[in-house]
């Protein structure tokens, strides 16, 4: 998997790349907007909001007007104004400055599965009468919007990206807690325990001993 790096500043780019490439990913990196628009096409782009030529956010409209390659953007702390319009923008999640490389790459996993799990990453997940929109945060039973937290509502979808398979607990605590302390485990069984009863059948969410969690229609 082939991962644009745009970034300006050598001091964070280089220990990124470097410890992206670690992780087995290949990867390339810009220093400026321009340069971005003008890169090969690659898997997955992380795109710095402060560049020095173009505003990272007119960068992140024109990758998503040419192509549906996820983008994750990267602002500093203190800049909601930025990660919420680059959503709106078409950007697939955000990192905020300064982040470990860990939780870096439970997003990028995170996103490249959902990409890959609907092809554009965009579309509605539909599993039976369940309806997960991830683009607008809503989610549907037999057309009755459930009334979930923002965790309930993020734990469903990363069930929902691949309905009947098992998804473990770790994969769950990275995908939806961004940790991998596994002393939050508990955490899981809670949120899982409301969601089967705001789902209405608890068959819903099965246990899968030793492993995780697995969703499909009752
Ligand atoms: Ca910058």
């Amino acid at each position: 998997m082939h991962i644009l790096v745009v970034e300006d500043e050598d001091s964070i780019a280089e220990p990124l790349v470097n410890g992206l490439r670690r992780e087995g990913f290949d990867v390339s990196r810009v220093a400026t907007g321009a340069d971005a628009l003008e890169a090969a096409p690659s898997d997955l782009v992380l795109l710095d909001l402060r560049l020095p030529d173009i505003d990272g956010l007119d960068v992140c409209r024109s990758l998503r007007e040419r192509s549906r390659v996820p983008i994750i953007v990267v602002t500093a702390r203190g800049e909601e104004a930025d990660r919420v319009v680059g959503l709106e923008l078409g950007a697939d999640d955000y990192v905020v400055k300064p982040y470990g490389l860990r939780e870096l790459i439970a997003r990028i996993r995170a996103v490249t599965r959902r990409a890959a799990a609907n092809g554009s990453g965009r579309e509605p997940l539909r599993i039976g009468g369940l309806e997960v929109d991830e683009r607008a945060r809503r989610a549907t039973l037999d057309g009755r919007e459930l009334d979930l937290t923002p965790k309930e509502f993020e734990l469903l979808a990363a069930l929902a990206r691949d309905p009947g398979a098992a998804v473990s607990r770790q994969r769950l605590l990275a995908d939806v807690w961004q940790t991998t302390w596994y002393g939050s485990a508990k955490t899981i069984d809670v949120h899982v325990a409301s969601l089967r009863r705001k789902l209405g059948d608890p068959r819903w969410i099965e246990t899968v001993r030793r492993v995780g969690f697995r969703l499909d229609e009752p």
